[in-house]
């Protein structure tokens, strides 16, 4: 068999920037205020009239908005966090930042998302929160769980990093009632650079998750400046989200619409592909109400095989993701999760970014099919 020629390589993940960022971001520089400041006000407030939300709380990550939103729910030493095993290792660093363990669960093999009988199959007299992965952006319904949650004073937080933008019916993640973080990483379906925010319940909860991003200091960051002293009201972290960040937020916020339009089309572009391949499975997200972060599959056989050869040929795979519970640092809370180690043996995701043409989906998943081909001849 002859080696295809790479004609280029389509990245696995790339941030996308409409252009206004750049001056944005020069604009904020030359203020001479990188820290919190109004710059990040207008993105949190921009950010709440978009969400449909009364108030939002801007910081450094991703990570840091679940660490700050579980310790805001009072999450700490002895308490038991629900999480789904397949996410990102930030969700589970986060739990055990606050003391906490975390009580790893199986997804469903259809959504890659927890459900209502799974969280209520785990939770045990130490469970103080649970944090629902909205993979690939698919909102999640606990709805029939709820009122026992609320009953035995069960936080939900919600990690909805890749699910900005996304409906929850009708209403946007966000501002159904949960508390909420979203990440603006770098290859999020909005970026600041680095940044993150939560989106508290109530304005005490905005309170308290604006003291934990900011050394635990009452006053804001513009009355600081004002006054010959401050109080430090508690415990708090170094988390706020820098003007320089915000500024690079508030112009993909206003160009969101092309990001929902772009990421949707190429969804759906892969899913009309791959219906005809054999071999492979589309993790379906719900495309109608959700704003995709990345495109699922999975691969019934070899899929490391499968996943070299696609990178071989300049298709730049992933894999999202090694399953928590069975990491070294993890295992003092590991327990058997037959359904989400075969999912581990078998998720790729395929090349997803706003960069992407409809070309560069027939392309890869043309890739994809031939290698599954040769795959089944070669049995
Ligand atoms: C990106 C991500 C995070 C962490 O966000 P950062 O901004 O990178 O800190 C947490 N959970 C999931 C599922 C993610 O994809």
């Amino acid at each position: 068999m002859t080696t295809p020629t790479v004609a280029g390589t389509i990245h696995h993940a790339r941030p996308f920037l409409y252009g206004p960022e750049e001056a944005a971001l020069c604009e904020a520089l030359r203020s001479g205020h990188y820290g919190h400041t109004e710059v990040t006000d207008q993105f949190e407030t921009a950010v709440a009239e978009f969400l449909g939300v009364s108030s939002t709380v801007a910081v450094a990550s991703g990570t840091s908005a679940l660490h700050v939103a579980l310790l805001a729910a009072g999450v700490g030493p002895g308490h038991e966090v629900i999480v789904p095993s397949l996410t990102f290792c930030a969700t589970v660093q986060a739990i055990l930042a606050t003391g906490a363990r975390p009580r790893f669960v199986e997804v469903s093999p259809r959504t890659l998302c927890v459900n209502a009988s799974q969280v209520l199959n785990a939770i045990t007299p130490d469970t103080s929160a649970v944090m629902p992965v909205l993979y690939g952006g698919r909102a999640v319904d606990l709805t029939d769980v709820q009122p026992l949650l609320t009953k035995r004073g069960i936080t939900i937080i919600e990690d909805a990093a890749h699910a900005f933008g996304s409906c929850a019916g009708t209403r946007r993640v966000g501002a159904t009632g949960a508390l909420t973080c979203f990440s603006f990483g770098p290859i999020k379906n909005l970026t600041c650079g680095q940044g993150g925010m939560i989106v508290p319940r109530t304005p005490e909860e905005a309170d308290t998750c604006r003291r934990l991003r900011g050394l635990g200091i009452v006053q804001p960051a513009a009355w600081r400046a004002e006054t010959t002293s401050y109080t430090v009201g508690g415990f708090g972290l170094r988390v706020q989200m820098s003007s320089l960040n915000a500024a690079i937020g508030s112009v993909q916020l206003a160009r969101f619409p092309e990001a929902e339009a772009k990421r949707r089309a190429l969804w759906r572009a892969y899913a009309d592909a791959l219906h005809e391949v054999d071999g492979v499975t589309v993790v379906d997200v719900d495309v109608e109400r959700t704003v995709p972060h990345l495109c699922a599959v999975r691969v019934h056989a070899e899929r490391d095989r499968v996943f070299r050869e696609l990178r071989a040929r300049g298709i730049g795979v992933g894999t999202h993701y090694p399953p928590n519970h069975l990491q070294p640092a993890f295992s003092p809370w590991h327990r058997p999760l037959p359904v989400t180690e075969q999912i581990g043996r078998e998720i790729m995701t395929l090349p997803f970014h706003q960069h992407m043409a409809q070309t560069d989906v027939e392309r890869a998943v043309a890739e994809l099919r031939q290698i599954l081909t040769a795959t089944g001849s070669a049995q």
